[in-house]
């Protein structure tokens, strides 16, 4: 009768302006019961919880590593940012709500859909400090809707035969197993995590493990964590574990506990020990690489769980698959991801793509020989289709905003790219530090570490970030090369996977030059589809190579051409841009440029028999010729009052 009452008066009041004012964003979140992060109107329900700001959770429950059934309570304690009348939360409609205290105060309640909303008896005024506990219980539904799997899940370790139950909330499934305000933007200061569960059990969390109290044939673990996190990030996971904990020591600050948290079978305990141990080199590098890490007063850990791979709960890593990538990949998490959090799901580049990246420079620095086929696969994984930007254009989709192709390789690829732009490790790292010394304990978008990179070098990127961040696809060099005398010519044709988005990478490339007597890599700079590099070399050119060390998204192909004919006037000079011909081969007009060369310059066309069948003057830099009285055919265009440039080009 009363719950009939109570749905009367919310319902009226609440969800009437919840249809009424529904829209794209917040249909996605009531069709899919989800907390939408997107940017544009706030739907009734973040007008509701963006009325309050967490400071804190403690969440209080009873769980077991045999079933994923919970019951308990949830204690938060906010700030009225405005005047609020109505408390409201996140938690699954399969959940049970039971009640809702304010202080001592028990308050009327509503769970409609996958929201619930508490009344208070009178308004609470702004600054008001609201102190909130949340009695509920339930078995916690199974719409695989999170990154891996489900919000709590229950699964049998296949080699220990351990059952686990363990949680997984990104990004938007901590209200499947605990009632919640799912917001980036309001990031919690401190958590406390207390598992009631059976005393052969222990529990992983968030944290420092400040008791474990005996009540009768259980066991509360109580896990308090003083840093500021997000809900997603908060964790647990059940079973019969064994501990095995010991520590780093990164130069200049204390040492930090690493606590691991093994399947309790000897087997496993023995296969796992060395790959946990990697965690201490790996430490010690990051905080050298990155600086301080931010959880040094509590610990880093594990705790296993049978999940397809790992995610970085803060200090807690749960890990399914057990590699030392996945290690690095998860610890690099705790800079980027938990220490500084994504601020939309559409910025999920700075956990994943940068978390991928220190992988990378784990191997580099710890593994080194393993570190360019690392690269080389990521390279490979970005480039497997043509399209798709490193920025997350769709925050609706998981699978989107988790992609390993775009958000994890291709973004681990710009940061290389944006490292080799830089050209300069100490300022590639000082970045690294200033974006996590400035952002930690809140959040960033990849704008503001676009930022701090502007900041710290100088110069501009907006044009990387255009191209390799919102832009889409990747680059294509096909080299042509020549060797006359001590003149080498290179003819380099960019082209891209997706023209309609990126139709030029601007990027500096390197080019490796074998010869018979050793190699020599010189650099260009790509600023048209078609470059041309002229250097003077004595030695016999082997080969010329696109990129020789991996540092650029991109396809290449490198072939000597005995019919290229020289370019360059200026033997002296190493470096000489020279005309070039766009597109080639071409229908009915070629551009030509002559890039540092002074217009006007007379220019003849000659056709594969020598025959001059074209003939006038260059008026620009940039000069479209009309070619559509040629016949098909091979042509050489020479330019200038004696001929000293000359090109090629094809006519279909
Ligand atoms: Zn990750």
């Amino acid at each position: 009768m009363r719950h009939l009452f109570l749905l009367f008066i919310l319902i009226s009041s609440i969800t009437s302006t919840i249809f009424a004012q529904q829209n794209f964003c917040s249909e996605v979140k009531s069709n899919r019961g989800r907390y939408c992060p997107e940017s544009g109107p706030e739907s009734i329900q973040e007008v509701l919880m963006n009325k309050y700001d967490v400071k804190f959770y403690h969440l209080n429950l009873n769980l077991e590593r045999t079933s994923t059934d919970i019951s308990g309570w949830v204690r938060s304690i906010s700030i009225a940012i405005s005047p609020l009348d109505t408390f409201a939360f996140e938690l699954y409609n399969a959940m049970i709500l039971d009640s809702v205290f304010s202080g001592t105060q028990k308050l009327l309640t509503a769970h409609v859909g996958n929201f619930c909303y508490a009344k208070f008896p009178t308004t609470k005024a702004l600054g008001a400090l609201l102190d909130i506990k949340v009695y509920y219980h339930g078995t916690p539904p199974k719409p695989g809707t999170a990154a891996i799997g489900d919000g709590i899940t229950n699964a049998t370790d296949a080699s220990s035969g351990l059952q686990v139950t363990y949680t997984l909330s990104q990004p938007y499934s901590a209200e499947e197993w605990w009632p919640c305000k799912q917001s980036l933007q309001d990031k919690i200061d401190s958590s406390y995590v207390y598992i009631t569960t059976d005393s052969a059990n222990k529990v992983g969390s968030n944290g420092k493990l400040k008791n474990t109290v005996v009540i009768g044939n259980k066991k509360r673990y109580e896990w308090q964590q003083t840093n500021p996190i997000e809900c997603y990030l908060i964790s647990v996971a059940v079973t019969k574990y064994y501990d095995y904990s010991f520590y780093a020591y990164p130069v200049n600050t204390p040492p930090i506990l690493i606590q691991n948290y093994i399947y309790d079978n000897p087997t496993t305990i023995a296969a796992m020990k060395p790959q946990f141990n990697n965690t201490k080199s790996i430490m010690e590098l990051y905080c050298k690489l990155f600086g301080p890490y931010a959880f040094a007063n509590e610990k880093y850990g594990h705790s296993m769980a049978p999940l397809g791979g790992g995610m970085e709960h803060q200090t807690m890593t749960t890990l399914g698959v057990i590699n030392y990538e996945i290690i690095a990949h998860e610890l690099g998490h705790q800079w980027f991801g938990d220490a500084v959090t994504c601020a939309t799901w559409n910025d999920i580049w700075v956990n994943e793509g940068f978390a991928t990246y220190t992988a990378y420079l784990a191997y580099q620095y710890l593994d080194t020989a393993r570190a360019p086929q690392y690269m080389v696969n990521s390279h490979n994984s970005a480039m497997s289709a043509p399209d798709g930007s490193v920025w997350c254009n769709d925050t609706s989709n998981v699978g989107r905003i988790f992609s390993s192709r775009l958000t994890y390789q291709k973004g681990s690829s710009i940061i290389h790219m944006i490292r080799f732009e830089l050209n300069n490790d100490t300022l590639f790292f000082n970045i690294l530090k200033e974006y996590i010394r400035k952002f930690k304990g809140g959040t960033a978008t990849a704008l503001n570490f676009k930022k701090v990179v502007e900041d710290l070098s100088g110069k501009d990127f907006t044009r990387f970030f255009n191209q390799w961040y919102f832009g889409e696809g990747y680059p294509t060099f096909n080299l042509f090369w020549n060797q006359l005398g001590s003149r080498l010519s290179i003819i380099n044709a960019q082209s891209t996977s997706m023209p309609s988005s990126v139709s030029l990478f601007n990027t500096p490339v390197e080019y490796k030059i074998k010869t018979t007597k050793g190699d020599t890599t010189i650099k260009v700079y790509f600023t048209k589809n078609v470059q041309g590099t002229a250097i003077t070399i004595k030695d016999s050119v082997i080969a010329v190579q696109v990129d020789p060390s991996n540092w650029l998204l991109c396809k290449s192909s490198s072939v000597k051409d005995p019919n290229q004919l020289p370019i360059g006037i200026n033997t002296d000079s190493p470096l000489i841009p020279d005309i070039f011909i766009y597109p080639n081969p071409s229908k009915d007009e070629i551009t030509i440029t002559t890039g540092t060369f002074n217009a006007p310059l007379s220019y003849r066309i000659y056709d594969a028999l020598g025959k001059a069948v074209k003939s006038g003057v260059l008026l620009n830099a940039n000069t479209l010729l009309d070619t559509h009285t040629l016949a098909t055919g091979f042509y050489v265009i020479r330019v200038g009052d004696h001929n000293q440039m000359a090109s090629k080009f094809v006519k279909q």
